[in-house]
């Protein structure tokens, strides 16, 4: 008989570390195993029969000697060559079935295909005609608790089949059934081996081995007899038809994607399988996501709205000021800013036009009644500059402005407070005892930046400068820029055309272009900040999910265990715990970034002062840090799961 020798034992030794010393349990097992043998292993519990088994499968290595499948030497090989021998050779049967809980029976028998890369269609269409086979084709939905045992033990019999199981590994795999099934089992195995497929049986019952041509007696670790039960048919050299499945494409761009699919599919079973426990690990992203997104939208809403008054303003006016910076306290004696200098911008090419402003605080009163007040003694033009119009009555002219007119336009708050709801047009006010008529009432100017409860008065600004406090000097100038021309070369002419008048730089000018700038700079600096605390509790959120996952990976030590023993190789078991870190992350940054805009339609129905504005960076920039949490926190669990000994993972329970 010149059949192939598919396995080759060879003076195999295996210790385990036991209390601190080294036990050795397997002492030079020399043993080969030829195509098409039916093999007993038989000794009594503790005789080395399992750790001789998780040798042969590729499950555990050797301490020291060489173990040959198909005559390539095990011994050098990495963990996921080892998982690829696992994947195409061998097929497991367990006493303990070891189908995974929350796989129905189609789908256990199908995940060894799945780490070959047999496409989806053709692994359904495998594991329905291998339960055929096997009787189970009515219970391809069930999962295995709905299972009885020699039903479960069934399946993972085809499970073993499902990449071909040219070598099937049974350890003990009637030990937990009953005598029936047990029988129908070891029926199975004959068929099996009948057909061509190598078949390793381990059992301490004599009965069991007694259906194989090959009977090795193990004890204390070492074979004791190996003898041929010429009762049973002999299939050596046989090889069973369609045992591969030629038609892996592990290495092509379609296998990966379904690779990457079925592992993503897996991620998503275990989150629900584990609803409760995936949701209270999202929490800590949630909320950093929410946090992150709703205060950005707050602060990028406060500063939208501030510019949007600023800009309501006219977009492009220059203001000079006296003295050398905003709050100088010597500015107050600064005299040189005149209506010559009014003059002087007025008649510039960039000018549209020009104002002036003197202002102070007054004593307003009509009648009995006297409030504390402001005058601002301005130019017509200001009115436009600002946009304020009248709600009543007119604004003063040119005209008045020339002749020093006593008239004055007054703001609401003003009329409200000596008229009631009389009409004050006509009415003269004592504006620290100056007769002025009220011409004019101003609208409501509706803006919480420049709301006020001070009461204004507007007059010329010739009337404040002659008639009030006899000055000659102005408080700021207001200079409109024409349309097209840029307000940066306006602030140098500007600046030099008054340096030229004063002999120095007496003064400051302020342009609505920087005001925005600064409130831009500012909302920046308030977003960074509380992005640095968002990112903290993001990062603590982080940690949450690495615990979790790290709990995970214990909990599911055994069915990484079974999924490594089927082929699933380091990779496969890191992408799935990956995958599912980054699943919980992502998932938990949606929600996040939902509630926010549950948080913005709350507090914009509370109060309309505050406007959200969600940008689309800040939500794809929530998305990337969830799935970075994901992946960096998720990659020391997915990492040491992935790291798992086969057979340790395999033992847990
Ligand atoms: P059998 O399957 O024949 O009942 P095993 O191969 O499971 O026996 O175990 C043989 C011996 O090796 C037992 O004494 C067991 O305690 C020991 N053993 C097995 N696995 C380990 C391990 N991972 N670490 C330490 N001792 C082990
Ligand atoms: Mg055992």
């Amino acid at each position: 008989m010149n059949a192939e020798v598919l396995l080759e034992l060879k003076d195999v030794r295996r210790s385990f570390m036991s209390g601190g010393s080294e036990v050795e349990i397997l002492h030079g097992i020399n043993l080969t195993v030829k195509q098409g043998e039916m093999v007993a292993i038989i000794g009594p519990s503790g005789s080395g029969k399992s750790t001789l088994m998780n040798i042969i499968g590729c499950l555990d290595t050797p301490t020291s000697g060489s173990y040959k499948v198909k005559g390539q030497d095990t011994i050098d090989l990495s963990p996921d060559e080892l998982a690829t021998l696992r994947r195409d050779f061998f097929g497991f049967i367990f006493q303990r079935y070891h189908l995974l809980g929350h796989l129905n029976a189609g789908e256990n028998v199908q995940v060894p295909a799945i780490y070959a890369g047999v496409n989806h269609q053709k692994r359904v269409q495998r594991s329905l005609e291998l339960l055929k086979a096997l009787g189970l084709d009515h219970r391809v939905d069930y999962q295995p608790s709905q299972l009885s045992g020699g039903q479960q033990q069934r399946v993972s019999i085809a499970r073993a089949l499902m990449n071909g199981g040219q070598i099937i590994l049974a350890d003990e795999p009637t030990g937990a059934l009953d005598t029936k099934s047990g029988a129908e089992v070891m029926k199975i195995l004959k068929d099996l081996n009948a057909k061509g497929h190598t078949v390793i049986i381990v059992t301490h019952d004599p009965k069991v081995a007694s259906i194989a041509r090959r009977v090795i007696a193990i004890e204390d670790g070492a074979i004791k007899s190996d003898t041929i039960n010429e009762a049973n048919e002999d299939n050596t050299g046989k090889q069973a038809d369609g045992i591969k499945i030629n038609n892996r494409w592990s290495h092509t761009l379609s296998s990966q994607y379904d690779r990457f699919k079925e592992a993503f599919i897996m991620a998503v079973r275990a989150m629900i399988a584990n609803r409760m426990r995936t949701l209270l690990t999202m929490l800590g992203i949630i909320i950093g996501i929410m946090a992150v997104v709703s205060v950005v939208a707050l602060a990028r809403g406060a500063s939208e709205k501030v510019i949007e008054n600023i800009s309501s303003l006219g977009t492009n006016t220059i203001t000079v000021y006296p003295g050398e910076r905003m709050g100088d306290v010597r500015s107050a004696r600064v005299r040189t800013l005149t209506p010559r200098d009014l003059n002087a911008l007025d008649g510039q090419p960039f000018v549209d036009s020009v104002s002036a402003s003197i202002q102070s605080s007054v004593l307003i009163r009509h009648s009995n009644l006297e409030f504390n007040g402001t005058v601002y003694g301005v130019s017509p033009d200001l009115f436009r500059v600002y946009g304020y119009t009248t709600a009543q009555g007119r604004l003063f002219t040119e005209a008045e402005t020339k002749n020093y007119s006593q008239v004055c336009v007054v703001d609401h708050n003003t009329a409200e407070n000596f008229f009631g709801s009389s009409d004050p047009i006509g009415q003269t006010i004592l504006v620290n005892s100056m007769p002025v008529m009220i011409v004019g009432v101003l609208d409501i100017i509706d803006s919480p930046f420049m709301r006020s409860e001070n009461l204004y008065v507007y007059m010329p600004y010739t009337s404040v400068m002659s008639r009030l406090y006899k000055q000659n000097y102005l408080s700021s100038i207001v200079v409109r820029i024409q349309d097209g021309f840029s307000t940066a070369v306006a602030e140098r002419s500007i600046i030099n055309l008054l340096i030229s008048r004063h002999g120095r730089q007496d003064f400051f000018i302020q342009s609505s272009d920087t005001i925005m700038k600064s409130i831009t700079s500012t909302t920046l600096t308030f977003t960074l900040l509380i992005s640095a605390i968002a990112v903290i509790s993001l990062v603590v959120g982080g940690i949450g999910v690495m615990n979790i996952m790290l709990v995970s990976v214990t909990e599911r030590t055994r069915e990484i265990g079974i999924r490594m023993a089927v082929g699933a190789r380091q990779s496969d078991i890191m992408a799935q715990f990956l995958i599912e870190a980054v699943m919980v992350c992502l998932l938990g940054g949606a929600i996040g970034v939902i509630m926010s805009f549950g948080v913005g339609q709350l507090l914009s129905s509370l109060s309309e002062s505050i406007t959200m504005s969600f940008s689309l960076d800040s939500i794809i920039a929530a998305v990337l840090t969830s799935s970075a949490i994901g992946i960096g926190f998720g990659f020391m669990p997915a990492r040491s799961a992935a790291r798992l000994n086969p057979i340790e993972a395999l033992a847990r329970e």
